[in-house]
C-alpha cells in the first residue's frame, strides 16, 4: 500500500507540474483566454463550490456557454490542484457518439494534451482511454452497459449527464437509475446539465436538488419568417392573400370541418406566393399535414435564393443550414454542387454535419475557411444543442426534424419529419447570435409557427420500449412496469405491455417476466434483441460468418445509395442484388461483392459502379470483426476459434436465421397473377417500402416475408424483407395454424395438405421443441 500511495502520489506531481506548466507556455496562456471569456469560466469557483455542498446539480445556460466543456474541466483541474491529488474519476455521458469524440479532442487540446491520457472518450466501436484517465465522455448507452457489471459504479467520483434536455430514452433511464444508486453512494456527484430551462422538473424529481444558471450572453438575431422572406424576394402580400391567423386560438377552436378548410386556405396561398416566386418546389412542406411531406422537395429553390443572397450581400460570417436528416442533406448538396453558382470553391466551403459522419470528417466542420470563402454547414438538429460551430451568423432553419414516434395502440413506430418545438426554433434562432448579431430564416410562416408546441415529447414516450425493457431486467431492477413507473414520466401502460408480450413471443422473457437464458444472452449483446437473436442462431447453427455480415449491415447506414439524377441506373444495379428475394441477401452479396474487389484494391470503383456507400461498407467491415470478437467475449464462442461456418454456404439456413431474429415480424404473400400484396394477422394490408428489392417483383416464390420493421407513413410499409418458406416458419417462426382468424398464422394449401398426415405434424412439433430446447441451452 505504501508503495502504492508513494506512485499516486508522484503521478498527481506530476500532473500538476504539467497542468501548470502548460497553463504558462504561450499556447496554453492563449486558450486560457479563450476559456476565460465563456460565460461559464466567470462561475468557477460558484460551480465548485455548489458541487461540493451538494450531492445533486442541475445546471443549465446557453447553448455555447461552456457547460459541456469546461465544467468537467473544471473538477479535474481543481482536483489536480488539491492537496490530495488527483483522485477524481469523471464520467460525462453525452447522447451521440459525435458529441463525445468531439467534446474529449477539445478538451484535451484545452489542456495541451493528447487524447486518451487524462482525459479520453469510449463509444461504441471506439474509444481512447487509459489507465490515467480521469476524465471521461462517453456515450449515455455506454455507461448504461458498465453499470450491468458494476452496479455501484466503483471508483466513479462524479457523474455528468449532459444534454437532459433532449430526454433521450438512455437519460430518463439512467436518472431513474441514478436515483436509486445515490443513497447508497453518498460521496457520489451527480451533475444534470442542459441547454434550455426546465431546471424545475429535474430538481423536483431529485427532491428538490439544487439548480444553478449560467447567465448566458447572445447577440440580437434578427428573424425572417417565409413571408419576410417572400417579400425580399420581390413577391407583395396584399390584404387578401396574407398569411395569418393560423395558428391562433380562434382557429382552433372552430369545428373541425372549418379548421380543415382554413387550413387548406392558408396551405393554397403560401403555395400561391411560393409559386408566383418561383419557389413552389418547396409547397409540400408548408402543409400543416405531415404526411404531406416528400423528401424530394426539399425546397432548393428557396434555400438556393437565400444562401445566394446572403453570399451576395451580406457581411461575412458562416451559414448554418438545419434540415431533417441525411437524405436531405444529401440532397440538397449535391444541388449545390451541381446546379449553382454555390459550387465554386473558391467562394464557397460546403460541408455536412450529421449524426453518422466518422470522426475525421466531423473535424472539418470547425475549420475556419479562407478570406473570401463563405463557409455553409448542412446539419441536422445535431448542431442545435450537441455541437457549435463557432463563427455562423445566419441560420437557415426548414422547421422540421426527423422524429420518431410510437403508436402503442397500432403497436407501429413511426418514422416522419415532424415540426420542431418552439423551444427548438429558440435553440436554432441562438445558433446566429454568437459571436455577432446574426440572422434567422426561417423556411415556413409565421403562423405554422405559432401552431408548433413548446416541447417535444420525450423519446420514452414515443418509441418503441423492447430493448429498455431488456435492459431494465439485465440490470435486476424488479418489475419492468413499477421500474417504468419511477421514470420523470411514465410511459403507457399499452406500449409497457407491447414490449414485454415482444420479449416473450421472442422468447428473451418467460411467462413470469423472467429473462430466460436467451434473453440474457440478447441483454449482453449491444443491439436489437432481433440482431442479437440472429447472431445467436449463426453460432448455434455453425453460419456465423454471413449473418455477421447482415447483422453489421442492418447496423449501418442502409449501403445502397439512390442519387436523385441517377435514380434508374441505382436501381438497375441493385436489381443484381435481388435473386434471392431479400433485402438481407442484397447486403450480404453486395458486402462479398466489395470485398472480392478490395484484394485487387478496386473497392471504390466497385461500390461506385454499384452505387454502394463506401463508408458503408467499410463501417460493415469493422462492425462485423466488433461483434465477433463480442460473441466471444461473451462466451458464445470459444475464444480460439476463428471461424463457425461449417452451412455458411447454405442459403436455406440463412434464411432460417432471419426468420429466427425477425418473428413475429412477418407477413403473408397473397400472389395473383402478375402481383402480389401483404397481409398480416394484425394490421390487415400491408406496403413494401420501395427501396425494398422486393418491390420491383411481380412474383414472390415464397408464401411468407419476414420484415426488419414496420413503419407507418400514410399507410404501414415493411422495411428491409426476406422471403422464407413454410419450412422455415413452422421450425423458426411462430405458430401456424389451419384456421384462419386467431392471431396465428395461416397455413398455405400446400402446407395444409401436407399437415393432414397426423405422423408429419407430430414429426415437425417434437423437431421444433427440441430447437427450441437447443437455442435455450
Ligand atoms: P455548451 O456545452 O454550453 O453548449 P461547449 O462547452 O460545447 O458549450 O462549447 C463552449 C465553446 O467552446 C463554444 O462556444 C465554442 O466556441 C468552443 N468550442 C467547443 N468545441 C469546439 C471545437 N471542437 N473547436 C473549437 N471550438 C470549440
Ligand atoms: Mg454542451
Amino acid at each position: 500500500r505504501v508503495v502504492g500511495e508513494k506512485i499516486l502520489c508522484q503521478r498527481s506531481l506530476q500532473m500538476r507540474d504539467q497542468q501548470r506548466a502548460w497553463q504558462e507556455s504561450p499556447e496554453g496562456r492563449n486558450m486560457l483566454e479563450f476559456r476565460s471569456s465563456l460565460p461559464a469560466y466567470r462561475e468557477k469557483e460558484a460551480i465548485l463550490s455548489a458541487i461540493s455542498r451538494n450531492q445533486v446539480l442541475i445546471i443549465s445556460g446557453e447553448t455555447g456557454c461552456g457547460k459541456t466543456t469546461q465544467l468537467p474541466q473544471f473538477i479535474l483541474e481543481s482536483e489536480i490542484e488539491s492537496v490530495h491529488g488527483a483522485v477524481c474519476n469523471i464520467i460525462c455521458t453525452q447522447p451521440r457518439r459525435i458529441a463525445a469524440i468531439s467534446v474529449s479532442e477539445r478538451v484535451a487540446s484545452e489542456r495541451g494534451e493528447i487524447l486518451g491520457e487524462n482525459v479520453g472518450y469510449k463509444v461504441r466501436l471506439e474509444g481512447m482511454r487509459g489507465r490515467d484517465t480521469h476524465l471521461l465522455f462517453c456515450t449515455t448507452g455506454i455507461l448504461l452497459r458498465r453499470l450491468i457489471d458494476d452496479r455501484k459504479l466503483k471508483g466513479v467520483t462524479h457523474i455528468i449527464v449532459d444534454e437532459i434536455h433532449e430526454r433521450g430514452i438512455n437519460e430518463d433511464f439512467l436518472l431513474v437509475v441514478l436515483k436509486d444508486l445515490l443513497p447508497c453512494r453518498p460521496e457520489l456527484k451527480l451533475i444534470l446539465m442542459s441547454a434550455t430551462l426546465d431546471a424545475e422538473l429535474f430538481s423536483s424529481y431529485f427532491n428538490d436538488a439544487a439548480t444553478m444558471k449560467i447567465p448566458g450572453f447572445t447577440y440580437p438575431v434578427r428573424t425572417h419568417f417565409l413571408e419576410d422572406i417572400l417579400e425580399m424576394s420581390g413577391y407583395r402580400l396584399t390584404p387578401d392573400n396574407q398569411i395569418d391567423d393560423y395558428g391562433q386560438e380562434r382557429i382552433w377552436k372552430m369545428n373541425k370541418q372549418a379548421l380543415r378548410k382554413r387550413k387548406s386556405q392558408i396551405s393554397s396561398t403560401i403555395e400561391d406566393a411560393l409559386r408566383a416566386a418561383d419557389f413552389n418546389d418547396y409547397s409540400m412542406q408548408t402543409r400543416d399535414s405531415l404526411s404531406c411531406w416528400n423528401p424530394d422537395c426539399i425546397g432548393f429553390n428557396l434555400i438556393h435564393y437565400i444562401l445566394c443572397n446572403i453570399c451576395e450581400h451580406e457581411r461575412p460570417g458562416a451559414i448554418l443550414v438545419f434540415m431533417t436528416g441525411w437524405d436531405d442533406i444529401n440532397a440538397l448538396k449535391e444541388k449545390l454542387l451541381t446546379h449553382s453558382v454555390l459550387s465554386d470553391p473558391s467562394r464557397v466551403l460546403l460541408q455536412i454535419c450529421h449524426g453518422s459522419m466518422d470522426s475525421l470528417d466531423q473535424r472539418l466542420i470547425f475549420e475556419e475557411p479562407e478570406d473570401g470563402v463563405r463557409k455553409i454547414v448542412l446539419a441536422t438538429n445535431i448542431a442545435e444543442t450537441s455541437i457549435t460551430i463557432n463563427d455562423v451568423v445566419f441560420v437557415l432553419d426548414c422547421g422540421k426534424v426527423k422524429g420518431s414516434s410510437y403508436d402503442a395502440l397500432n403497436n407501429t413506430p413511426c418514422l416522419l419529419p415532424t415540426w420542431i418545438s418552439k423551444v427548438s426554433v429558440q435553440q436554432r434562432r441562438g445558433r446566429a447570435g454568437r459571436v455577432q448579431p446574426g440572422e434567422c430564416y426561417h423556411l415556413y410562416p409565421r403562423c405554422v409557427y405559432d401552431a408548433f408546441a413548446d416541447h417535444q415529447l420525450p423519446e420514452i414516450l414515443r418509441t418503441p420500449l423492447q430493448s429498455l425493457c431488456l435492459q431494465i431486467k439485465s440490470l435486476k431492477l424488479g418489475s419492468i412496469s413499477e421500474f417504468l413507473s419511477r421514470a420523470l414520466q411514465s410511459p403507457e401502460i399499452l406500449a409497457v405491455q407491447n414490449a414485454i408480450e415482444y420479449l416473450k413471443i421472442i422468447g428473451a422473457l418467460d411467462e413470469n417476466e423472467n429473462l430466460t437464458i436467451l434473453g440474457r444472452y440478447l441483454t449482453l449483446l449491444p443491439m436489437e434483441p432481433k440482431l442479437g437473436k440472429m447472431l445467436i442462431f449463426g453460432v448455434i447453427f455453425n453460419c456465423l460468418d454471413p449473418i455477421l455480415t447482415i447483422v453489421a449491415g442492418l447496423s449501418v447506414r442502409d449501403p445502397f445509395l439512390t442519387p436523385m439524377d441517377k435514380k434508374d441506373l441505382a436501381e438497375e444495379a441493385k436489381s443484381q442484388f435481388s435473386n434471392d428475394y431479400s433485402d438481407h441477401f442484397a447486403i450480404l452479396r453486395a458486402y462479398e461483392g466489395w470485398k472480392d474487389a478490395e484484394i485487387e484494391f478496386a473497392g471504390h470503383d466497385y461500390c461506385w459502379k454499384k452505387f454502394l456507400s463506401v463508408q458503408s461498407m467499410r463501417a460493415i467491415d469493422a462492425l462485423r470483426m466488433e461483434f465477433f470478437s463480442l460473441v466471444k467475449d461473451i462466451g458464445l464462442v470459444d475464444s480460439n476459434m476463428t471461424c463457425c461456418n461449417t452451412w455458411s454456404y447454405d442459403m436455406h439456413l440463412i434464411r432460417a436465421a432471419i426468420c429466427y431474429g425477425l418473428y413475429p415480424g412477418i407477413c403473408s404473400v397473397v400472389q395473383k397473377d402478375k402481383s402480389f400484396s401483404l397481409k398480416t394477422t394484425e394490421d390487415g394490408k400491408v406496403f413494401l417500402h420501395s427501396n425494398s428489392v422486393n418491390a420491383r417483383q411481380t412474383i414472390i416464390p415464397y408464401p411468407w416475408l419476414v420484415f426488419n420493421e414496420k413503419i407507418k407513413v400514410n399507410s404501414l410499409f415493411i422495411r428491409g424483407s426476406t422471403a422464407v418458406p413454410d419450412s422455415v416458419v413452422l421450425l423458426f417462426g411462430g405458430s401456424i395454424s389451419k384456421g384462419d382468424n386467431d392471431g396465428h398464422l395461416k397455413m398455405s394449401p400446400g402446407l395444409l395438405e401436407f399437415f393432414m398426415e397426423p405422423a408429419v405434424a407430430d414429426m415437425y412439433q417434437s423437431i421444433r421443441k427440441e430447437l427450441e430446447n437447443l437455442i435455450q441451452s
